[in-house]
């Protein structure tokens, strides 16, 4: 059996071209007789992998030199913890909570401080990004906290909350690399890579430095501390070696298909396929505000359960996986990272049409 096309929210689809060479790297990356994941992580041919692959995100998202590149373990949902382990000095942080993702966020950043839900969008099922022109942010935050691109709900903040002067963390899991970014605008931003980039289990880190602190509580542990991680080079233990080895692989090939700018007007054209037809259909409809469509993650239903799980099951076998919603929403869910070519997307609304046709 061949490829298919693959529309899970994460793991998810890589790009081919990187898929096989790192295929043809696995028995000999590079004449050193041995693969990446069985290599020394002290070794010279892995600083090059991991230096190679933060000079390349550098130039991908124009990171500014006060930012440092950190390539950290647990994923992104370790972050929730170190981020207000790192950022409270005030024990206060005000956050944004606009899914699932957003609120797991919030709660656990509950336990290290006084934390205060300063917006949501809980009221309609996540369904839009509220107004955060004029939060109630408070004057003592340490920080205010958004999650960019709301991966099960299928929203995304295209504007900035204004966080009235208090530094910005964000998360952007499900939408990084997807288009540029202005990386001074944020004091953290971080994702998980196994949405947009690479394989699970490796979290970027972007941190501008003078927010990494220099001392933390006693309780803090080693591994949880910013400045532990800065000063060896995202190698106090044994890293994510191979997660960072195919990241690096993904920017190479973002590089050469011309960067952030090219990636997010082919990310708008695929996009604009599905929605286009959402808006058209007789009997499929997209469940979020227009205004606040994300561009990588796109839920919708027929408003039939029983219909909705005849069409995941007929798409499986058309070859279109992973089509099924997240479990908390139902419905489906199209997740059309930067790998899924525009030939996945107009399969999956060529596949909607005759559904819809065959079901009217
Ligand atoms: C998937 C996801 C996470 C969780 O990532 P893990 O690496 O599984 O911890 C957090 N935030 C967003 C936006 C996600 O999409």
């Amino acid at each position: 059996m061949g490829r298919v096309y693959n529309f899970s929210a994460g793991p998810a689809v890589l790009p081919e071209e990187v898929l096989r060479e790192a295929a043809a790297d696995m028995m000999d990356y590079k004449g050193c007789g041995m693969s990446v994941m069985e290599m020394s992580h002290r070794s010279k041919m892995f600083q090059n992998i991991i230096d190679e692959a933060e000079a390349d995100i550098r130039k991908l998202m124009n990171i500014p030199d006060n930012y440092k590149v950190l390539f950290l373990q647990g994923g992104a949902s370790l972050q929730f913890a170190m981020i207000p382990m790192n950022l409270m000095k005030n024990h206060k942080a005000d956050y944004i909570v606009t899914g699932q993702w957003a609120k797991k966020a919030y709660q656990e950043a509950k336990k290290y401080g006084d934390v205060v839900a300063v917006a949501s969008s809980a009221d309609k099922t996540f369904s839009y990004i509220p107004d955060c022109s004029d939060l109630p942010i408070r004057e003592d935050a340490d920080y205010v906290y958004i999650c960019e691109n709301n991966t099960i709900y299928g929203t995304k903040f295209h504007t900035l909350p204004n966080t009235k002067g208090k530094t910005l963390v964000s998360d952007v899991s499900s939408c990084f690399l997807s288009e540029p970014i202005d990386v001074t605008k944020y004091g953290i931003v971080y994702g998980g890579v196994q949405k947009n980039v690479g394989p699970a289990g490796l979290v970027i880190a972007i941190v501008r430095e003078d927010l990494i602190p220099e001392t933390v509580d006693d309780s803090v542990p080693t591994m949880m501390q910013y400045k532990i991680h800065a000063e060896n080079g995202s190698m106090y233990n044994t890293p994510n070696c191979w997660s960072i080895y195919i990241c690096g692989l993904v920017f190479k090939w973002l590089l050469k298909n011309g960067g952030l700018e090219a990636m997010k007007a082919k990310n708008e054209a695929k996009a604009k396929i599905l929605y286009d037809f959402l808006d058209n259909s007789k009997l499929f409809r997209g469940t979020v505000e227009p205004g606040s469509r994300s561009l990588m993650n796109v839920p919708f239903v027929t408003g039939n359960e029983e219909l909705d799980a005849k069409f995941v099951k007929e798409a499986k076998a058309a070859g279109l996986e992973n089509l099924k919603g997240h479990r908390t929403v139902g419905g489906m869910r199209a997740s059309i990272y930067n790998a899924m070519p525009v030939e996945g997307v107009q399969a999956l609304v060529d596949f909607m049409k005759k559904f819809e046709e065959e079901n009217a």
